[in-house]
């Protein structure tokens, strides 16, 4: 007779993953046939299947055979309170109500991709706060859901995003102000908008930035830096900003001072591999003109080699979609890591800058490592992401 389900005689509080592979980022090899021993949502043991230790009773054990376990992942670059699609930017002025359920259905998708950390970096303002900041409280300790870190609202001088949108600053004095009243409010980090209402200048100056910069820092939280132009992001990496967000204009002088300062690129490659999908799935001009495909393609191209450029100089490269900023939706971090791909990555890194680095850009050591005594936040997927990155589209179950 086998044995009574665990559960009858009690709650379970141990589980054995039992069979799947898992990915040793230190050799860049996949390990066949392992086993995690999860109790309490700590990893109590992780080695070798025929080493696991004998499962007692009240050990629930999971035949993971034929999969791999990866860290949970980390989207470095989120709007939780978004929805994404080829309508992202209309979606803003949705309603309260339906920000907060398009949040609850953010963090559904999250959990079935494997994304257990999200970073928000910017949401709308609803009764004089960012609502991000709202559900970061709301899903605090709640069993399913993602690990919340956000910036807040968007700080950018006028004229550079949609009136209503950001909170909007005229000069240094403005922005200093409005990044300390965004940690006032309770965010975990700033973020700043440099692309300029002109295209060809920063719309604030290095000095202007690192004024910013050292009064948060003074607080105990980071500065990031939204970057879609060089003149921007010229400035903030010479201001000492922590990251830069997007940096589809990077030239190897800004990679190079990124790198031995230590500011991390979050990518987010795949915003453009989706509009080049809506050139077939939508009559929006921008996407499916000759002149959009072009403009587009060429963009694309800037921005891949931005990525190289920042790999070759050795700056950490975390991964982001974009969802609901942009156009992608909050389960397809996968993309990302296929695209860093694309544009010249190495599988394994592709996947650190989806996990582990994503960690490091938190601050949050357990964050994106599966490791012995650490949290036990893990995804089962088919396939061996070292080869093969689409692999992270195929999660089978997550372990919270
Ligand atoms: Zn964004």
């Amino acid at each position: 007779m086998p044995d009574p389900p665990a559960d009858l005689g009690g709650a379970v509080t141990s589980t054995l993953y039992l069979g799947c592979a898992m990915v040793d980022h230190i050799t860049r090899s996949l390990a066949p046939e392992m086993a995690v021993l999860v109790a309490d949502g700590r990893v109590e043991w992780l080695g070798p299947a025929d080493q696991a230790p004998d499962p007692g009773p009240g050990v629930e054990v999971v035949d993971a055979g034929g999969t791999t376990a990866v860290a949970g992942l980390v989207d470095a670059h989120s709007h939780l309170t978004l929805p994404g699609g080829s309508h992202w930017i209309d979606r803003v002025g949705d309603p309260t109500d339906r920000l907060l359920a398009t949040a609850e259905d953010n963090a559904r998708l999250l959990r079935q991709a494997g994304v257990r950390w999200a970073r928000d970096v910017g949401a709308p303002v609803r009764d004089g706060r960012a609502l991000s900041l709202t559900v970061r409280e709301r899903w605090q300790g709640r069993p399913g859901y993602p690990y919340i870190r956000a910036a807040g609202c968007w700080v950018a001088r006028t004229g550079s995003l949609p009136s209503g949108l950001p909170v909007e600053v005229e000069d240094g004095d403005g922005l200093l102000a409005a990044a300390l009243g965004q940690l006032d409010a309770g965010a975990d980090l700033v973020k700043l908008y440099m692309d300029g209402p002109d295209r060809d200048t920063s719309p604030f100056t290095a000095a202007e930035v690192r004024r910013t910069v050292e009064a948060v820092h003074a607080r105990g939280a980071t500065v990031t830096a939204h970057s879609s132009l060089l003149p921007g992001a010229r400035a903030a990496v010479a201001a000492g900003v922590d990251a830069l967000e997007h940096g589809f204009r990077l030239d190897a002088e800004v990679a190079r001072a990124m790198a031995a300062q230590g500011t991390v690129l979050v990518s987010t490659l795949a915003v453009m591999e989706s509009w080049e999908t809506f050139g077939a799935t939508t009559r929006l001009p921008r996407f499916a003109s000759a002149e959009g495909r072009a403009a587009l393609a060429e963009r694309r191209e800037a921005a891949h080699e931005s990525v190289r450029l920042a790999s070759a100089a050795g700056v950490l490269i975390a991964a982001g979609t974009d969802f609901g900023g942009g156009s992608l939706r909050a389960n397809q971090l996968a993309w990302e890591v296929e695209t860093l791909v694309v544009a010249g990555l190495e599988p394994c890194d592709a996947l650190a800058a989806a996990t582990v680095n994503g960690g490091r850009l938190l601050g949050e050591p357990g964050a994106g490592v599966l490791a012995e005594g650490g949290p036990a936040d893990f995804l089962l997927i088919h396939g061996d992401p070292l080869s093969d990155p689409g692999s992270l589209w195929r999660v089978w179950r997550t372990s919270w």
